[in-house]
C-alpha cells in the first residue's frame, strides 16, 4: 500500500501526468513494417502503441520486434518490411489501465514497464503514463 501522503500527492495531479492520445506517436493496424520502422525512427521512441481507425488500442510495436521478424537464416530479409503488417508482429499482451486514477496500480505496473497505456471502457486509447513522469513527481515529493 502506498503511503497516503505520497499517494495523495501523486493522485492530486494525476490528470497532468497523462500524455494525451494526440501527443502519443502511434501506428495503425494495417500499416506495414516499413512504415512502422519509419515512425519509430522519426519519433525516437523504441516502443509505441498500435491503434485501429477508431483509436482503439490493439498492442505495442518496437524496433526490436520488427528486426526480429525479418531475420532470415543467413541475412536480414528487408523485403519483408513491405509485406508484413504491424498486427503480424506486435505484442498484444500489454499492461493497460482503464482507471487512470489508480495510482497504486500505475506505480506497480511501472516497475516492469516504461509506460502504461490508458484506455476508456470501450478500449479507446486515451494516452500513456510514463515511468519518467511519475519518478519526477516522486523526486519532487522527496525534495519538498
Ligand atoms: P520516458 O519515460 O519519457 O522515457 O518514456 C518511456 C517510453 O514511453 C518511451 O520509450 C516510449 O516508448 C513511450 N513514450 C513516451 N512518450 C511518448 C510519446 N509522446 N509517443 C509515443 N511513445 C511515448
Amino acid at each position: 500500500m502506498i503511503s497516503s501522503k505520497l499517494g495523495n500527492f501523486l493522485n492530486d495531479k494525476l490528470e497532468n501526468y497523462i500524455i494525451s492520445a494526440e501527443k502519443v506517436a502511434h501506428v495503425q493496424m494495417g500499416n506495414n513494417l516499413e512504415h512502422a520502422l519509419l515512425v519509430l525512427t522519426k519519433c525516437g521512441y523504441s516502443v509505441i502503441p498500435v491503434l485501429d481507425f477508431e483509436f482503439k488500442l490493439h498492442g505495442l510495436i518496437s524496433s526490436a520486434m520488427i528486426t526480429d521478424s525479418i531475420l532470415g537464416m543467413e541475412r536480414i530479409e528487408y523485403e519483408r518490411l513491405e509485406q508484413l503488417k504491424v498486427e503480424d508482429v506486435m505484442q498484444t499482451k500489454i499492461p493497460v489501465l482503464t482507471n487512470s486514477h489508480d495510482i497504486e496500480k500505475i506505480v506497480k505496473l511501472l516497475v516492469d514497464n516504461p509506460f502504461i497505456c490508458i484506455v476508456d471502457g470501450e478500449g479507446v486509447f486515451e494516452g500513456i503514463v510514463t515511468r519518467h513522469v511519475i519518478l519526477k513527481q516522486v523526486q519532487r515529493y522527496i525534495h519538498e
